[in-house]
């Protein structure tokens, strides 16, 4: 009999264990049982009803009766060739048909199983691998045969009396390792398998109606019943979500959390004084935010809090007043912002608000100030040498930095606080190396932000070890964004308009920024978005940053001061030209999406996105959010070559008619693909979640979170989650993924 835990090779044998190891990474029962079905066939049905059709050389299994039977010979070489159709219409193209002939008849019933492609829009797969079902002939006698590969050659043996009915579980394959090998080896793990326990405390299965584990893992496989089918993944999908939830709950509260430094607020601190000498007042949102995270500064256990807020809603001087609690209270505090521009621009700013509070020994600095500093990858060997030694001495307070933070010539004399900026740039392996540099033992309190607002599932999952504020209004006195979708192809007119506004805005004192989603030819990006839908038409190329720069200059904005600016300029080039464009001296900045994150230039008005179909939802919303941010209002065109009714058409519509970051942020999550939201882990296989989706599974999610809330208060050992969390708490961590 076998558990659970047990090793394959001991239950199926060494040879179709070592084949699940080498495709799937499945090594034990449990991972082989959780490999749950992808769909399941009945009858001739191919894909389910609402299925997405696969995707050009995806591996596909399908079941079907053959419809028609043709032979040809190729015009060429004169060899002979089998074309088959099937009743769902697919075609299977077949090179040595030899011995197939007796097999693939009309009204035979076939699994098939291959990658896909299309040919003038009929579904085909070319030399898959099949078994006869059925042979329609009323001959089913063999018990046993062959299934042909690719090659022609003989696969491995098949007990057909295992699909003698008329169900079957269609589960994720590949060319070496088909669907009905899986099933085959599922069925001989389930026939021995003892009683599974079960690992969910008894009140929580009646509270959700829940199935038992044992009948879960084997309904999911083999019921023939749909309704029942449906409660095995129900339970299996509250498992998932459970086991996440344990993984966070014991990061939220488990080892990290032990020590922190506590930091209580000081009257006469340097928090006080920039309280007293902030130039407008905080909003009621900011100062919510601030009285929690004071709170939490003053506790012993770290904080590990999220503050997320729309570009410009006033983040920062809300990190700036909690780093300033905590330097009063002995410790420093270090910002991680994603490029040099932001840091730069951080530190520049932090200066300016904190002014002779930031001028430790320096003429002119108050009693009990403290310093900036500042710390990047492009400084001098001798410039950061200085820099690192303002930091292992203390003289600086508060550092601020790029991934250069994060080396390990960089050492702190007591680091109190980490700030992530655009947490969605860093992974969690970052913040964790940034807390290490704290000595003694303790945690530094964490404190990230992010201008991208978050759907509530992907803040309880993906970020779901930390405590979540948000900022929603922003500092009074903003303008509104008015946004347009240009479909460049169908009104050429509204071009030479758009390239008019900008000409306008400038002549009234205003900047604007043009937008390109490439470098140039040697960029090494594909030319099309990875996702595109093939609705969208064929390719095309993006225009490049460079030759727009070029056309534009001597064309359509002739006569405006014009910057360039992109990720691959020298970094004096990027400081010169951005510090031109904040003190005004350029008209229009040319440039890709280093300019996304963070960049603050109040007197920028208009915003030209050229191939806006080349960006997520999230990512325009980031941009746009660059301007909008003085007093008056601003104008944001969103170029597209596509058509109005195509996907990205509609979906660059959708942005245009709301400024609302979490609606926008829905949006965009229900658009992903699982896989680009969840990171993956070392095995490459997407990490941990098969059934949970984070776009419709909210109650459960939230659910979960309650339970392990709850149960981690009583029992933090608790060994049944424990084994649910085992595969989140392995190998890599998840990460929110950055689509561009
Ligand atoms: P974020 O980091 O959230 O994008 P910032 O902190 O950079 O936003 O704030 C944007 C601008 O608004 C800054 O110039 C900042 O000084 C200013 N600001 C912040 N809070 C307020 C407030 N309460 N009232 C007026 N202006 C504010
Ligand atoms: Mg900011």
């Amino acid at each position: 009999m076998a558990t659970l835990t047990d090793r394959l090779e001991y239950v199926i044998g060494v040879k179709a264990a070592d084949a699940l190891a080498e495709h799937f990474g499945i090594v034990t029962v449990d991972d082989l049982l959780r490999h749950y079905p992808r769909k399941y066939s009945k009858g001739s049905t191919a894909f389910g009803d609402g299925d997405a059709p696969p995707d050009e050389g995806e591996h596909i299994t399908l079941i079907a009766t053959v419809a028609k039977v043709r032979s040809n010979r190729a015009r060429k070489t004169g060899k002979e060739f089998l074309v088959v159709t099937l009743d769902n219409g697919v075609t299977a193209t077949f090179f040595h048909p030899r011995y197939l002939k007796g097999g693939l008849v009309e009204g035979a019933r076939v699994m098939m199983s291959g990658e896909v492609g299309f040919f003038r829009g009929t579904m085909q797969l070319t030399h898959p691998a099949f078994l006869l079902l059925d042979t329609g002939k009323g001959t089913a006698s063999l018990k046993k045969m062959v299934a042909a590969t690719s090659d022609g050659g003989g696969g491995g043996e098949v007990d057909l009396a295992l699909f003698d009915r008329d169900f079957f579980p269609i589960y994720q394959a590949t060319a070496k390792l088909q669907s009905w090998d899986i099933y085959a080896c599922v069925r001989q793990v389930l026939a021995v398998l003892d009683p599974v326990p079960e690992p969910l405390p008894e009140d929580i299965l009646r509270q959700r109606n829940l199935m038992s584990e044992d009948d879960a893992l084997r309904a999911v496989h083999l019921s023939e019943n749909a309704d029942e089918r449906d409660r095995a993944l129900d339970r299996l999908r509250f498992d998932e979500a459970v086991g996440l939830q344990w993984a966070l709950v014991g990061r939220r509260y488990g080892e990290l959390s032990e020590t922190g430094p506590p930091a209580l607020p000081r009257e006469d601190g340097l928090r006080a004084a920039l309280l007293n000498r902030l130039p407008f007042e905080l909003t009621n949102g900011q100062n919510d935010v601030l009285s929690v995270i004071s709170t939490e500064l003053t506790a012993s256990r770290p904080m590990n809090r999220m503050l997320q807020g729309e570009v410009g809603s006033g983040k920062t001087v809300v990190a700036l007043l909690a780093m300033l609690q905590v330097v009063d209270a002995g410790y420093q505090c270090a910002m991680l912002a994603p490029t040099e521009v932001l840091a730069d621009q951080h530190a520049r700013s932090i200066r300016d608000v904190l002014g002779p509070l930031a001028m430790a020994g320096q003429l002119g600095g108050s009693d009990d100030a403290t310093r900036v500093a500042l710390l990047t990858g492009s400084m001098s060997a001798a410039q950061k040498r200085a820099v690192r030694d303002e930091i292992a001495s203390g003289a600086a307070g508060i550092v601020i930095g790029t991934h250069a933070l994060l080396q390990d010539a960089v050492e702190f004399h007591q680091l109190g606080m980490v700030v992530v900026d655009e947490q969605h740039r860093f992974g969690v392996e970052q913040r964790d190396q940034l807390r290490a540099k704290a000595k003694g033992g303790i945690t530094p309190h964490l404190l990230v932000m992010t201008a991208t607002p978050i759907p509530r599932t992907v803040a309880l999952t993906v970020y779901g070890d930390l405590e979540t504020s948000t900022l929603r209004e922003l500092p009074r006195g903003r303008q509104p964004i008015a946004t347009s979708v240009i479909f460049a192809g169908q009104q050429e007119k509204w071009m030479d308009r758009a390239w008019a506004r900008i000409r306008e805005e400038v002549a009234a004192g205003r900047q604007a920024y043009v937008v390109a989603a490439r470098i140039d030819d040697d960029e090494k990006k594909p030319v099309q978005r990875m996702d595109r839908d093939p609705r969208d038409g064929p390719p095309r190329k993006a225009t490049a940053v460079v030759d727009l720069y070029n056309q534009l200059r001597t064309g359509e904005l002739a006569g405006l001061r014009l910057g360039l600016m992109h990720g691959r300029l020298p970094p004096e080039e990027k400081d010169t030209v951005m510090s031109a464009f904040r003190d005004g001296d350029i008209d229009v900045l040319v440039c890709t999406t280093v300019i996304e994150v963070g960049v603050d230039v109040p007197n920028a008005t208009v915003m030209l996105v050229m191939d806006a179909d080349w960006f997520g939802i999230s990512q325009l919303h980031q941009l746009r959010g660059r301007i909008g941010r003085g007093e008056h209002p601003s104008l944001c065109l969103l170029v597209t070559g596509l058509a109005r009714g195509s996907r990205a058409g509609e979906r660059l519509q959708a942005v245009a008619s709301t400024l609302d970051g979490f609606e926008l942020a829905d949006l965009d999550l229900a658009e992903r693909r699982e896989g680009d939201v969840l990171g993956r882990n070392q095995s490459g296989r997407s990490y941990g979640l098969r059934l949970l989706s984070l776009g419709q599974d909210r109650e459960v999610i939230e659910a979960a979170r309650t339970f392990c809330e709850q149960v981690y208060h009583r029992d933090p050992d608790h060994p049944g989650l424990a084994l649910l969390a085992a595969p989140f708490t392995e190998g890599e961590r998840v990460e929110y993924l950055d689509k561009s």
